[in-house]
């Protein structure tokens, strides 16, 4: 066993809020949210789907500071009026001390970012939060690094942690990661933690994001986090990985089976 705090944790969800033993814990929404227009449709429609969470970053940390930062406050003002409105539930990111703690008052589940995964005072402070969180895999983190990031915030009494496999760096070019499938029954072996799958930021491509879903799901996956937007040619981020409504009915029949 790689860690020796996690693989004792055997409940680490709040019921009340996720009962991921007795169906896939599905969440869904936009890269970003970009408008209260935007993210309410988009939430209306995931929930008529059977959707319990929205996502949306409200915090984004792009690679190039040229690129669309998120709305950030306004955004998360967008968030909690939209999860008002629409009676749904909500993840988004918190990228650093601060924005956790406005994260916090808004969101259901809170975010760390593959960048962020080890930000390892980000960790810490998340470790003491009494919300889930949903702990993305490093792009280029080793199984070991990220259980080793999920124990930083176990350890300070948060075991409530949803571990999220987001594909890595590999040579690959012709995805905008690899996802590692593997790493899902590996984390739930290693851990008692719950897994889900990323395919979206896995594969940056739209039409793969049903086949990694199933292969997702058929590793053991506890659910899936997919990107939904709905006009993902005029999305202000990761258009090419968002799913319109019709291409996220499809999948959710698929899967529903
Ligand atoms: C996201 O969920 O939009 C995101 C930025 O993901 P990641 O941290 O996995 O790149
Ligand atoms: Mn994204």
């Amino acid at each position: 066993m790689i860690s020796k705090i996690l693989n004792k944790v055997d409940a680490p969800l709040d019921e009340n809020v996720i009962d991921i033993e007795k169906e896939k814990l599905i969440i869904a929404g936009p890269c970003a949210i970009e408008s209260y227009d935007q993210l309410l449709e988009t939430a209306r429609f995931i929930k008529s789907k059977g959707v319990k969470i929205l996502r949306g970053g409200a915090y984004k940390p792009r690679t190039s500071p040229f690129a669309f930062q998120g709305m950030r406050k306004e955004g998360l003002e967008i968030l909690k009026a939209v999860k008002k409105e629409v009676g749904i539930m909500a993840v988004t990111e918190a990228i650093d001390e601060k924005s956790l703690s406005e994260v916090y008052e808004v969101s259901d589940m809170i975010q760390i970012g593959s960048r962020n995964m080890q930000n390892f005072s980000l960790l810490v402070e998340a470790g003491k939060q009494d919300k889930p969180i949903l702990l993305k895999r490093g792009m280029s983190a080793t199984i070991k690094e990220w259980i080793h990031a999920a124990e930083y915030i176990a350890k300070q009494g948060n075991t409530k942690i949803i571990m999220c496999e987001r594909g890595i760096r590999t040579f690959n070019d012709y995805t905008r990661n690899t996802m590692d499938i593997a790493a899902i029954p590996i984390i739930k072996q290693e851990t008692g933690l719950k897994v889900i799958a990323d395919p979206s930021h896995g594969t940056g491509k739209r039409n793969l994001i049903l086949p990694m879903s199933l292969a997702s799901l058929a590793a053991g996956a506890d659910g899936l986090i997919i990107e939904v937007h709905p006009q993902p040619e005029d999305a202000l981020s990761d258009g090419d990985q968002s799913l319109n409504f019709e291409e996220f009915s499809n999948l959710i029949s698929v899967i529903k089976g």
